[in-house]
């Protein structure tokens, strides 16, 4: 008999394989399959893409999964940590699994570079590592030459993004904790395109929910370079008018320009400069600094484009790029979510071509996105996206998905389950 475990493991198993389009134990008909693959980022991406390769592979195909971080710590849910509501060792993973269970084989290291001509990279310790197949999932950096003052020596240890999840998560929660109450937590947001389009509002939700248990006399300030709140937008002003009434204060069209870090000033192109007590930026971003660098940023020099049917580069042969360093297709938000998505159709495709097989010409992708507006209460938006054999792109589905009419405490338990499943998807 199968146990709980067990029972969501083959169920993940075989949604991904319904959602591929492929028919139960077509997916894992690796007849053939076998070669190199090397992974660059164990995030949503490249974790859920090393797994699936050896599980769909039956094993055939070698991965390698190179990754400096010593465990996954989820961006997901980390908004609840800055709230208190959250440990950062609730959303903190080991990679162990992947190696025992499924035989990942995992190098604690950096690729330095991409040499797609030779097939192989290079690690920061030394060393290269040979691949028939490469996967690149390495998230965003961030572009702080739009911010003079956050180049200097020193500043980015003291006005904090906490926009990767770990240190700087911890850092920013101990910088409010410390903050005395009636002062003032301003929040800059970048213009879109950026991780996560709701995360950030949801993060003010999360400071707010402090503030109101601990700090009442305090501030959110949202300053944010949009013109408006860009996911979501009812439900965020709803839960900042009713429950946050006098702590949370948006203000859109706020584009940052510099930020003073010795007197904690933010500085815009139209507005006057802004001063608080706790400064959390979230600089502009872009692609991954080892897709960057290796030429693969084809959309503005920012963002890397992809043939959808196999996520391959369309500058790089046999490079596969995931996640959020992709200029991403409409209506397709960055997200852990879809970027789970975009290591399913990776690892498949690659399967497929390694054992001579065409990859599914018709992959779908889903999308659902949870925001704590409280520590219990949670909105969603959810969406589903097929590709477009005309247009070569991946597009909504009319009149899929939806939005919450109203926050709820059940979907904080929907929440809760989606990010226990997708870490158990990509890591257990
Ligand atoms: C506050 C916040 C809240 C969020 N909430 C949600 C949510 O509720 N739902 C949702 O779906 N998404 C959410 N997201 C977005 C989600 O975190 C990202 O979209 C997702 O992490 C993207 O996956 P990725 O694989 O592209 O990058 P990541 O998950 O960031 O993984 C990149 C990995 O690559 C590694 N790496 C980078 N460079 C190299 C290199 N040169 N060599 C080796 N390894 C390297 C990094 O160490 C990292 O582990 C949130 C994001 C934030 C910031």
């Amino acid at each position: 008999m199968m146990d709980r475990r067990q029972f969501i493991r083959a169920g993940s198993a075989a949604s991904a394989a319904s959602v591929l389009g492929l028919t139960a134990g077509c997916a894992s008909t690796g007849a053939g399959a076998g070669g190199k693959v090397v992974v660059v980022g164990g995030g949503y991406g490249g974790a859920t893409a090393a797994k699936y390769i050896r599980m769909w592979s039956e094993g055939r195909v070698e991965v390698t999964l190179v990754e400096p971080e010593a465990a996954f710590v989820s961006c997901p849910i980390s908004n609840l940590v800055l709230g208190g509501s959250k440990q950062i060792a609730d959303i903190t993973t080991s990679y162990d699994n992947l190696a025992k269970r499924h035989g990942v084989k995992i190098v604690r290291d950096r690729v330095s570079a991409i040499d797609a001509d030779k097939r192989q990279v290079r690690l920061a310790s030394g060393g290269t590592l040979a691949y028939d197949r490469l996967v690149v999932s390495p998230g965003v950096d961030f572009m702080w030459d739009q911010l003079p003052g956050m180049t200097r020596p020193g500043a980015q240890d003291q006005v904090l993004h906490a926009w990767k999840a770990g240190a700087q998560t911890v850092a920013l929660r101990k910088q409010l904790e410390a903050m005395p109450d009636g002062g003032v937590y301003a929040l800059a947001i970048p213009l879109a395109p950026y991780r996560c389009p709701p995360g950030p509002y949801e993060r003010a939700c999360q400071v707010a929910s402090y503030f109101k248990k601990a700090k009442p006399k305090s501030k959110v300030l949202v300053l944010d370079a949009n013109e408006d709140v860009t996911s979501k937008g009812p439900l965020f002003k709803k839960a900042w008018a009713d429950r946050y009434k006098g702590i949370v204060e948006y203000r859109g069209g706020h584009k940052l320009v510099d930020v003073d870090v010795a007197t904690k000033t933010l500085k815009f192109d139209f507005n006057d400069d802004i001063k608080a007590q706790v400064l959390n930026v979230v600089p502009p971003m872009r692609a991954g600094d080892v897709v960057h660098n290796a030429g693969l940023t084809t959309a503005n020099k920012r963002w890397c484009e992809v043939d959808w049917l196999t996520m391959e580069s369309i500058a790089a042969k046999n490079v596969h790029i995931l996640g959020d360093s992709l200029q991403i297709a409409p209506g397709m938000p960055k997200s852990g979510h879809m970027a789970n998505q975009h290591g399913k159709v990776a690892a498949a495709a690659i399967v497929a071509l390694l054992s001579g097989r065409q990859p599914n010409p018709l992959p779908i992708y889903n999308n659902t996105c949870y925001s704590f507006v409280s520590d219990t209460d949670v909105v969603h938006v959810a969406s589903v996206h097929r590709y477009d054999a005309e247009k070569k792109t991946i597009v909504p589905v009319p009149n899929s998905g939806g939005v919450s009419t109203a926050a709820s405490e059940l979907e904080g338990r929907y929440a809760m389950a989606w990010a226990r499943n997708i870490w158990a998807d990509a890591l257990a």
